[in-house]
């Protein structure tokens, strides 16, 4: 679909966020620019989960799904491993009948393959990419457009800025922190034995998050480490306070680590500096011995600290900044749906101004944006770090009563669809999800009616 009008767009941000907008508004018939701090990384470490959720959009993008087939890994479900044996705990297999149901699979990506399919969709569309640009701030007001200015002092006039500069976000700044709506203090959620319970509401606390990535090149002739080349398994290592996970794709084995909270020491780095593999190999003293085999063959590691924000609203008062993905939110890294989320708040963006008639509909059109996206990124927000929190129980009764209800996982061979959904049910639910559906049937709702109401009453 076209916008009957084009407005200039200045999006902070080329990576996951920021180029599926850029291109999603230009395709629309907006003109957009890409500011990037970094100049164009040639070959960046990481693995990015690509859940149904996220797959589904992917129709979107031309070339991605083609891509994926080609390059990335069909992941065949998530396995739960005790830290230090390696025992297996518990499993949630990916059945060729749940996924059709969802109508989409779980892919595994490595990120670089990945943003690189993304620039060169945005680059063919039109949307212009300048690399270097530090954004330092953003200065909005109601009487004239917004405005970003470099730290070199260079400044760049919009109708529209799109922070997805992620969770340093400077364009976060021109957005005023709200009161948090008050929530009930129990919230329910499911384990995985299939009781739902009420639970203290998980606490969105800081969140410390790392990851190394080998070449799977160094692996495959140590006979202990070639089967994991060939993995195509989402592994969660459950440990004492953290977690480790690992995966396989595009040639590389990535391993993440996750806790909460930091520690004192723990520094705040930017994903794309590296550190030393060797502050990663220190984490892992706990885990078992193979996880630490693969873990020293890295050459540096990536380290990020993130920090829960005031979510009640992603855009400014005088409706002409958003922010999106990780700038907008706290989906944990390394987790399932840090992408995902990031991608969602892109095509509801660019896809809800798809429709837009004239200018007088932008605030209208971003209410819709909060409302769309605030009610879903605050129930996947907790769905992660209810995860987070249930794989790094440290020893004791909590632990292995988790051990005991995810080994009931291990048995649902031949389970009825009912029993599989009791089980997974909150994890099925986030992959249902459909960002496109989802501006559909806000705009069947609301846009159209007022939009006609308006024009019959001239
Ligand atoms: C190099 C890299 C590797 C990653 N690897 C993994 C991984 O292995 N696993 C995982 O779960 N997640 C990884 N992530 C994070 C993941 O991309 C995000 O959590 C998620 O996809 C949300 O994406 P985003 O676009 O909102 O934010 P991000 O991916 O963080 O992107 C933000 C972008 O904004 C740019 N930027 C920031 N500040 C400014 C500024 N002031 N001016 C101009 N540009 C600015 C950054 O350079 C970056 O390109 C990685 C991110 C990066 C940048």
């Amino acid at each position: 679909m076209k916008s009957s009008i084009s407005l200039r767009f200045v999006v902070i941000g080329a990576s996951v966020a920021g180029l599926s907008c850029a291109y999603l508004l230009q395709q629309s018939g907006h003109e957009v620019l890409v500011l990037e701090r970094s100049r164009r990384a040639e070959n960046p470490d990481g693995g990015l989960k690509v859940p149904p959720n996220m797959a589904r959009l992917l129709h979107l993008f031309p070339g991605t799904m083609e891509m994926l087939k080609e390059k990335a890994t069909l992941c065949s479900g998530v396995y739960f491993l005790a830290g230090e044996s390696s025992k297996l705990l518990g499993r949630m297999i990916f059945k060729e009948e749940i996924m059709s149901d969802l109508g989409s699979d779980f892919y595994i990506v490595a990120y670089s393959d990945f943003i690189a399919h993304l620039y060169n969709l945005c680059i063919s569309s039109g949307v212009r990419i300048k690399h270097g640009f530090i954004a330092k701030n953003v200065v909005a007001s109601s009487d004239s457009p917004p405005v970003v200015v470099s730290e070199s002092g260079v400044q760049i006039t919009a109708d529209f800025v799109v922070g997805a500069d992620g969770r340093k976000s400077i364009t976060r700044q021109a957005i005023p922190s709200e009161e948090q709506e008050s929530d009930d203090d129990l919230l329910e959620f499911h384990i995985p034995n299939g009781n739902k319970r009420a639970t203290p509401k998980t606490e969105l606390t800081p969140l410390l998050a790392a990851n190394v990535t080998i070449p799977i090149s160094l692996m495959k002739d140590d006979p202990q480490l070639a089967p994991l080349t060939r993995d195509d398994r989402f592994v969660v290592w459950t440990g004492n306070g953290s977690s480790v996970g690992t995966i396989c794709c595009g040639g590389k084995f990535v391993l993440t680590y996750n806790t909460r909270p930091p520690g004192p020491n723990d520094r705040d780095l930017e994903w794309d500096d590296a550190a030393p593999a060797s502050t990663f190999l220190e984490r892992l003293k706990d885990y078992h011995p193979l996880v630490r085999k693969v873990a020293r063959l890295a050459k540096s590691s990536h380290w990020t600290i993130q920090v829960p924000k005031d979510r009640s609203r992603f855009t400014n008062p005088q409706n002409n900044v958003v922010v999106i993905g990780d700038a907008a939110h706290t989906l944990p890294i390394n987790a399932t749906h840090s992408c995902s989320g990031a991608m969602e708040d892109a095509v509801t963006f660019g896809y809800l101004f798809s429709h837009l008639r004239s200018r007088n509909q932008v605030p209208l059109f971003l209410n819709g944006y909060n409302h769309i996206r605030g009610d879903r990124t605050k129930m996947s927000e907790e769905l992660e770090f209810a995860g987070i929190s249930l794989v790094s129980i440290p020893p004791g009764p909590q632990r292995d009563a988790r051990d005991s209800a995810l080994g009931m996982t291990l048995h649902l061979e031949g389970a009825d669809d009912e029993t599989l959904a009791r089980v997974w049910g909150d994890y099925v639910r986030a992959f249902n999800y459909d960002a496109v559906d989802a501006v559909d049937e806000w705009y069947m709702n609301w846009a159209k009616p007022l939009h006609s109401a308006a024009h019959s009453a001239y």
